[in-house]
């Protein structure tokens, strides 16, 4: 588990390894689950053995969300991706419906067992150890990051502190009171324990924390946003990649050069979101290896990345995304021409004194008009910098309007700041 051996394998052991696991995947989903024994067959993969190398694998048609949601519609409740009898499952979890319905997916013992090995590689990546106390201010609900973040917590022998059923002022008492070392949770909730914090007269980068783990947004992988909570917090932040339907397959390592797939437990591709070609930049598509009950197998993410080159200075041979998550596809709006990507202005609306923001974007014909709202330090005055400085960033002009502190709403789970009018 978290095995270094495992993360330094060198290209061509840890292609193999990866077959191994892909044909051990496909004996048992072919012919048990009704999922993908019907995409499959469609594309006249009939048997296990009829994927004989990855040029078979290639072969193997990409799956979409809309198809996963279209799934579940005719086959309620919990689809048609299920490799095992009902009663086999031991927990569900939903997506939060950031993108369209909610999907609900079901987890094996041993899945979720491999949930919590997964998130032991991002804990460990980020230097988190038995002797770390990890907090998670998280309400336990229906959405799994964090539960399985817990877990896997618990997985690497550190002690795993639940946050749930608490108001913002509690958590920094249990934080304080336990002692917390590890802070896990979304970028903007970081953000805001800060806010919550400097209000009570607290300075949290006294606090014993170390280390901040983000997920459920692109936010950490964003260099002002992480420059800030690294401030806050006295700590250093480190960002992670996954999805309910998917899983926690990335992380970073000390050297933080990106985001490491972790490519013994998924396969990851890079394709032209147009032609579906290879790419080194494009729409990230991913295999699960490790979830038989309920796998995704060439997975299209909706994730725009892309893959570095060289070897990391951490001496991992996994492959990386060049800072993290670039954004999301179907997130990326038009703007004069432009294209211009909500997390391209997060990263220069965050170097400034700006406590929370909000991109409301205008259709108008084929073009999105953006108006950004701030509540910011200094008012008019402060604004203008922001434009100024989104000016300089994306080279093009966008309506800054401040507004009330306090005004715009503040996320736990994943943040919703571009609304469309
Ligand atoms: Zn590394």
């Amino acid at each position: 588990m978290f095995d270094r051996a495992l993360e330094t394998l060198q290209p061509p052991w840890l292609r193999e390894h990866q077959w191994q696991r892909v044909q051990a995947l496909a004996q048992a989903v072919v012919g048990a689950n009704p999922f993908w024994t019907a995409r499959w067959r469609a594309a006249g993969i009939t048997s296990a053995g009829d994927l004989r190398g990855w040029d078979d694998f290639a072969r193997l048609p990409l799956t979409t969300k809309r198809e996963l949601v279209e799934d579940q519609d005719a086959h309620p409740l919990f689809g048609s991706n299920l490799t095992f009898p009902l009663e086999r499952y031991v927990r569900v979890h939903q997506t939060s419906g950031t993108s369209g319905a909610p999907l609900r997916w079901l987890d094996t013992q041993a899945s979720w067992e491999w949930w919590a090995r997964c998130w032991g590689f991002v804990l460990a990546g980020a230097g988190v150890g038995p002797d770390d106390r990890a907090f998670f201010p998280f309400s336990f609900g229906l959405f799994v990051g964090f539960w399985a973040g817990f877990e896997g917590a618990r997985a690497l022998g550190a002690l795993a502190i639940p946050g749930g059923g608490q108001d913002s002022p509690a958590r920094l008492a249990t934080m304080q009171a336990l002692g917390a070392t590890v802070l896990v949770c979304t970028p903007s909730y970081a953000l805001h324990l800060l806010q919550v914090a400097r209000e009570r007269g607290i300075d949290a980068s006294r606090l014993p924390v170390r280390v901040t783990v983000h997920a459920g947004e692109p936010g950490a992988g964003i260099p002002s946003v992480r420059a800030r909570i690294e401030a806050g917090w006295g700590a250093r932040a480190f960002d992670h990649g996954g999805m309910t339907e998917m899983g926690a397959y990335g992380y970073e390592c000390e050297a933080q050069a990106g985001l490491h797939v972790n490519e013994t437990e998924f396969i990851a591709e890079v394709i032209d979101p147009a032609t579906g070609a290879p790419a080194t930049e494009g729409e990230l598509v991913l295999t699960n290896l490790g979830r038989t009950g309920s796998p995704l197998i060439r997975y299209r993410t909706g994730d725009r990345v892309r893959l570095a080159t060289g070897p990391c200075a951490c001496g991992r041979t996994f492959r990386r995304l060049e800072g993290g998550i670039l954004g999301r596809l179907d997130d990326m709006l038009i703007v004069r021409g432009v294209n211009v990507f909500p997390s391209a202005i997060e990263a220069i609306v965050r170097r400034f004194p700006v406590e929370e923001f909000q991109i409301e974007v205008f259709r108008s014909g084929e073009l999105d008009e953006v108006r950004v709202l701030v509540e910011v330090d200094g008012g008019d005055d402060g604004a203008r910098r922001v434009q100024e400085g989104l000016r300089a960033g994306i080279g093009i002009r966008l309506d800054v309007a401040p507004v009330a502190p306090g005004s715009l709403p503040r996320f736990e789970l994943k943040a919703r700041r571009v609304v469309r009018r």
